[in-house]
């Protein structure tokens, strides 16, 4: 097996959110897009932080999987539904981080409680509708809900992040969980004061360069 450079950098990504603990147990999973227009994605009832290069499981570019390996996590469906309707997506992470999963089962979206809620592509980071794991049904809300965005919350479930590759994925899902527990602890004191419209806006208008060295 040759150790091609997505797969490093997804077992990487896989043991950074292990050491994170951003995901109880083997619930956390992530994937890669590859050069030929295939993914890699982790194995299922795989735990992050022991991940091993040979345990990343190929689905081909038709959506095929090759039997004679692990099999995938029972999430790919909405990693492949990402990858098809966001071209620019190159790495996806989806994990059932504390906060993110504690406002997902409230159905709630985080709202512009802080600038920082920009990180995701918008004015608040959403929460597509509820439907069972590993379901087509879920991987179309999930994707819907990813329109104009690069991460959600997904109800009674967790969360889900993408970005150019799977190591911005991941930094997006921590930035995510960050937030979520913010707007939490907001809550629980009288509720965050929230940006108005054109905050957001301006914030969205310079965010573009946010740390873009010369
Ligand atoms: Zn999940």
């Amino acid at each position: 097996m040759v150790l091609s450079k997505e797969r490093a950098q997804l077992v990487a990504t896989l043991h950074d959110m292990g050491s994170a603990q951003l995901s109880p147990g083997a619930s956390g999973n992530a994937s890669v897009k590859t050069a030929d227009g295939g993914i890699l994605i982790s194995a299922t009832g795989q735990v992050a932080a022991n991940a091993r290069p040979a345990d990343l499981v190929y689905i081909n570019p038709d959506g095929h999987i090759d039997e004679r390996q692990l099999k995938p996590s029972s999430e790919w469906r909405m990693h492949w539904q990402i990858y098809q309707d966001h071209p620019d997506a190159g790495g996806v992470v989806h994990c059932h981080s504390r906060y993110a999963t504690v406002l997902a089962c409230q159905r709630r979206e985080i709202p512009a409680f802080h600038y920082m809620v920009a990180v995701a592509g918008g004015d608040s980071i959403p929460c597509a509708p509820y439907a069972l794991y590993g379901s087509q049904e879920l991987s179309l809300l999930v994707s819907h809900a990813l329109q104009n965005r690069k991460a959600c919350l997904l109800a009674n479930h967790g969360q889900i992040a993408y970005g150019s590759d799977p190591v911005k994925a991941l930094a997006l899902a921590k930035e995510v969980e960050a937030l979520a527990a913010n707007y939490f602890f907001s809550l629980q004191n009288g509720g965050p004061t929230l940006l108005s419209e054109q905050e957001m806006n301006d914030v969205l208008a310079q965010y573009v360069n946010y740390g873009r060295q010369k």
